[in-house]
């Protein structure tokens, strides 16, 4: 079994990984070093990693843990809760997104990226943003912050998740992020569509060779933004919707009238129901009134089997030529996108992760570092489902879903000292009468 492993793709692996980032970490404390800052940063990541509900939970595992804390977590002292949570406020987000590229890295040489390469459009990656936090009272320096007329302020945070979504599987892996807040030095508040440009400039850097198609919303689908993709050499396939891009609407309706618009219906079954799916396409599009660039603009409409019902529209702006020959691939990469909402957003709010929870909202940069913690162990996670070479996969299998899974192996790490995750998850898999 060992040597097909790909090595470099284990738990073991991965985590040593982000331990030698967190090494590398500038330690934000002048004094009171008590405990490494390797220790403090790793006893929060495995609380990520494990799915712990809460802080006050994951600090009672860890007290009747304590044998495992040293043998599993790799943590010799286990800070206070004040302590992790002030380090943590102070940490660089930017040094720890630095995780996301040492994933993509260890999965370009180990060949597993290959795997997620579509055979037309490259690389999708998937932008989109969701909400953290929103409150009347707690706030931070980096906050966006809502006016209300009233006089009311509601204080938030989101965040840009970019992530790799494969072509024919349901896997969503989060390859990036970028928060949504006050940017230094600017009274002006932040929004997603700048998240976006930063997100681009630092994945950009990062990864020039990669052969990409950008899968956004229709917020991100404007001449701005498309020209800042080309100029990266990114590839895009966009949502365009009607209100928001009123003048390329008006000269499709006319090319729609003229006739000059291309056709396709086909025939598909959707299991076992008959559907038909109506395509009109036209190239070279101009993307606003002024000063234009030219898109390629696709909608698709599904009927059902007697073609009376509408039972879903999908329009989208590329920039790849269409044609008969790739219309049905296009729309489907595009469609893919919601896999960011099913796998990933759903997943991380839903699914264990409690990535809208509150574990403290700290001075600057707490809350963003717990969201940006509990997106390296969804990575992480993905991964290890996802090449089903390691227990943990088998163990999160095995259980009627992963949330009850993960709880299964905190209840274990709780009450039985193991000498090594594999121990632990074998006992998660086969029951503690298996020893
Ligand atoms: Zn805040």
């Amino acid at each position: 079994m060992v040597p097909q492993m790909k090595r470099k793709l284990t738990q073991t692996a991965l985590i040593k990984s982000i331990e030698k980032r967190a090494f590398c970490l500038e330690d934000p404390r002048a004094a009171n070093r008590h405990y490494p800052l390797k220790d403090v940063f790793m006893t929060s990541f495995w609380m990520c990693f494990l799915n712990a509900d809460s802080l006050s939970s994951y600090y009672e595992d860890l007290q009747k843990a304590k044998g495992n804390v040293k043998s599993l977590l790799g943590v010799r002292e286990v800070p206070c809760r004040n302590q992790m949570c002030n380090v943590l406020d102070q940490i660089p987000l930017d040094q720890l997104s630095l995780v996301f590229d040492d994933i993509l890295k260890r999965m370009d040489r180990s060949g597993v990226l290959n795997d997620f390469k579509h055979s037309r459009f490259g690389y999708l990656i998937a932008l989109d943003g969701t909400q953290i936090s929103n409150s009347k009272k707690i706030s931070c320096e980096n906050c966006c912050q809502k006016h209300h007329k009233d006089g009311r302020v509601q204080y938030c945070h989101s965040v840009l998740n970019a992530m790799l979504i494969h072509p024919s599987q349901d896997v969503a892996l989060p390859v990036g992020d970028e928060f949504i807040q006050r940017q230094d030095g600017r009274k002006r508040q932040d929004c997603e569509r700048n998240a976006a440009r930063r997100w681009l400039n630092a994945f950009s850097k990062q990864h020039k060779i990669m052969n990409m198609t950008i899968l956004a919303d229709d917020l991100h689908c404007n001449q701005p933004f498309i020209e800042a993709l080309e100029s990266k050499g990114y590839n895009y396939i966009m949502t365009c919707k009607e209100g928001s891009h009123k003048y390329l609407y008006e000269w499709i309706e006319a090319q729609r009238q003229g006739g000059d618009l291309q056709t396709l219906t086909l025939t598909k079954y959707e299991g076992n129901r008959k559907r038909i799916y109506q395509y009109e396409y036209v190239n070279g599009v101009d993307i606003r009134e002024h000063d234009a660039l030219k898109g390629n603009y696709v909608k698709l409409t599904i009927k059902d089997a007697l073609g009376e019902r509408n039972l879903g529209t999908f329009a989208y702006l590329t920039n790849y030529k269409i044609s008969t020959k790739n219309i049905e691939a296009l729309v489907d990469a595009a469609r893919r996108r919601w896999k960011v909402e099913n796998e990933g957003h759903n997943t991380l709010k839903t699914k264990g992760y409690n990535f809208d929870r509150n574990y403290g909202h700290g001075k600057k940069n707490l809350r963003q570092v717990m969201a940006l913690m509990k997106l390296i162990a969804m990575a992480i996670h993905v991964l290890i489902d996802y090449l089903k070479q390691e227990t943990l996969a088998r163990v999160r299998k095995s259980y009627t879903s992963i949330k009850k899974a993960m709880e299964g192996i905190r209840n274990l790490f709780r009450i039985k000292r193991c000498k090594s995750w594999e121990e632990l998850y074998k006992y998660a898999l086969f029951g503690l009468d298996s020893s």
